[in-house]
């Protein structure tokens, strides 16, 4: 009983890997369910269990999106569990339905296997109280849950680990500012292996600029859309989740296509560049301000591990903080790497992240404590 089966179920896609002890024995991608491909996540799941061996499967380990406060480690699903996932729908109206699908059917394809659900907000529950209060009345917030939730959690504590180990520092005495740069971006200061602040607010839109998402925006804007520009609540919904950050500011949201453009003098794609980049460089600042000490920066996911512009651009002229690139390391490819120059008081790092390998190790935790 070695195999754990990760499942990452989107609204129409359902994303799978198969783990035999550390490796990997089998994977895929499922897409357009129910909209051309299989009818629904039960016909998906089939189509997976017939493509993935699951002999001896020991549990399945799922992403779910948001755990809200209540979630601050990998569970094991009960109905107790389950009931309580669906509670917070509101706060993740559109990643936790499709989370709970995948538990349901695979509860119901799989049963006597165990189900873990692995948060993407659990490793931020150990940020302090002031990184997760907003400045509003305290008992409006309450009433509404609003405060930082924190996504990419399951990344950042991946990243931040394999960042120590590859420094050969121990965890618990190693700050590290991770910046998880994919079609969705965040930012966190890892302070000695906890999360003590990160950029993904109560969702997902707050922060870095993002393939398709704003970041941080004045929230005026919104009144402001609403009132003289007459658009409805789910039109701007839209626009800042779906029609803004690069797509916004240049049409495309993918960073290969804006650096080729700006390359070639594009004057929306060096904005777009620009915006992105010295968004980044100003959390840097901030958290390595909130952290005291800054013993790494990681770069990871899409952008952070393949686009070398953008890391050199992201830290450009922090040189009086100890951060600094050096052009020769950050040109080349490969795995896990420092790119900081020699004696750099701040090691600049580059981890492709595997969230699906840390919610199978997640997953095995779960198994062996219960
Ligand atoms: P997701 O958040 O969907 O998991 P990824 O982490 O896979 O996304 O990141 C996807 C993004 O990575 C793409 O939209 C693309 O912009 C970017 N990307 C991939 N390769 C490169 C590259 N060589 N240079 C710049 N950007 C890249």
């Amino acid at each position: 009983m070695s195999r754990i089966l990760v499942l990452n179920c989107g609204s129409s896609s359902v994303k799978w890997r198969l783990f035999d002890g550390p490796d990997t024995v089998g994977k895929g991608l499922v897409e357009r369910v129910g909209t051309g491909g299989p009818a629904d996540h039960d016909a998906a799941l089939s189509e997976i269990m017939s493509a993935a061996d699951l002999s001896g499967l020991a549990a399945v380990g799922h992403r779910v999106v948001h755990g809200g406060d209540r979630f601050s480690a990998p569970t094991l699903v009960t109905d107790e569990v389950f009931a309580a996932v669906r509670d917070l729908v509101p706060l993740a109206p559109l990643h936790n339905p499709a989370n709970l699908t995948g538990i349901e059917v695979a509860r119901r394809l799989l049963p006597g296997v165990p189900q873990v659900a692995i948060f993407d907000t659990a490793f931020h529950r150990t940020m302090p109280a002031w990184a997760r209060a907003y400045a509003i009345d305290t008992s409006v917030a309450g009433k509404w849950g609003i405060q930082r939730y924190g996504f990419h959690g399951t990344s950042h504590a991946y990243v931040s680990r394999r960042t120590a180990a590859l420094l050969d520092r121990p965890v618990e005495h190693t700050n590290v500012i991770t910046l998880h740069l994919g079609n969705g971006a965040s930012a966190c200061a890892v302070a000695g292996g906890h999360s003590l602040i990160t950029s993904m607010g109560m969702s997902p839109l707050e922060g870095l600029v993002m393939g398709t998402r704003s970041g941080d925006i004045d929230p005026t804007i919104i009144f402001h859309l609403r009132r003289v520009g007459g658009l409805g609540v789910d039109e701007i919904d839209d626009l800042l989740n779906r029609r803004s950050g690069l797509m916004g500011l240049a049409g495309d949201n993918d960073m290969r296509e804006i650096e080729a453009r700006r390359d070639a003098g594009d004057e929306a794609a060096t904005l777009a560049f620009d915006v992105y980049c010295q968004r980044v460089k100003g959390y840097v600042g901030a958290y390595a301000a909130l952290l005291g000490r800054v013993d790494a920066v990681t770069f990871t996911a899409g952008v952070g591990e393949n686009s070398a512009p953008v890391r050199e651009a992201c830290l450009a002229g922090l040189d009086p903080f100890g951060i600094a690139v050096d052009p020769d390391r950050n040109a080349a490819r490969g795995g896990e790497r420092v790119i900081s120059p020699d004696g750099a008081r701040v090691a600049v790092c580059v981890i492709p992240t595997d969230e699906e390998l840390e919610i199978a190790t997640q997953t095995r935790t779960v198994l062996a404590t219960t």
